[in-house]
């Protein structure tokens, strides 16, 4: 625990404080109230994120109810994230951002073979897979994630691409957890579309209780 004087955040209590390096992946438990700090420090870099609840994972972030509570596809400031259950997960209070991919998935070693005709030797799916283990899931436990500061535009005929980032140096997403969660991420390692800005960079992570 930083004492109120260290804290990054004015008047916060910081839990934890982690800079995660570039392509790695990072889980924690959050309590219910909490908040997570997800800062992309260069800019441009993707971060998959997955969410379950502690007690029951099992009920885990929905990419398809999350779109039609919030009516969009795209993430911003006063979203919800919603679970399986249509219970709410998490609220974007802080975006400086402004456009979060609902839509993309994670990258495979599978998938960047089929692509691009390379074979990587990371990748979000895999990272999720090795994170989630620390906590007793696995494979059968990904879903289709959120991805911040990811840039997916569909235009009016359904075409959709994963885009350029929109993410400058220093932007940064808070939520609020509205029960208490396991959250894992996935600091994107793709080096072969945008998603990641072709250089993979570190994010930071910062869990806090609000002043
Ligand atoms: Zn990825």
């Amino acid at each position: 625990m930083t004492s109120e004087t260290d804290s990054p955040i004015p008047g916060a209590s910081i839990h934890q404080d982690t800079i995660i390096p570039a392509c790695a992946p990072w889980s924690a438990r959050i309590q219910k109230g909490d908040m997570l700090r997800l800062i992309d420090l260069e800019g441009r870099q993707a971060v998959d994120f997955l969410c379950y609840n502690s007690a029951s994972p099992a009920e885990r972030y929905n990419a398809a109810n999350t779109m039609k509570l919030n009516k969009s596809i795209y993430l911003g400031k006063g979203c919800v994230l919603w679970s399986v259950r249509a219970r709410k997960m998490m609220t974007i209070v802080e975006d400086t951002c402004g456009s979060h991919d609902t839509l993309a998935g994670c990258c495979s070693i599978e998938i960047d073979e089929v692509r691009f005709g390379v074979t990587n030797t990371r990748s979000c799916q895999s990272n999720f897979e090795a994170e989630l283990a620390k906590h007793g899931l696995g494979e059968k436990d990904i879903v289709a994630n959120i991805n911040f500061f990811m840039y997916v535009p569909v235009d009016a005929d359904g075409g959709v691409a994963i885009a350029e980032g929109l993410s400058k140096p220093g932007d940064y997403v808070d939520l609020r957890a509205e029960m208490d969660l396991l959250v894992v991420i996935s600091n994107c390692p793709e080096r072969d579309n945008p998603a990641a800005g072709f250089k993979p960079t570190p994010v930071r992570a910062i869990v806090y209780s609000p002043a």
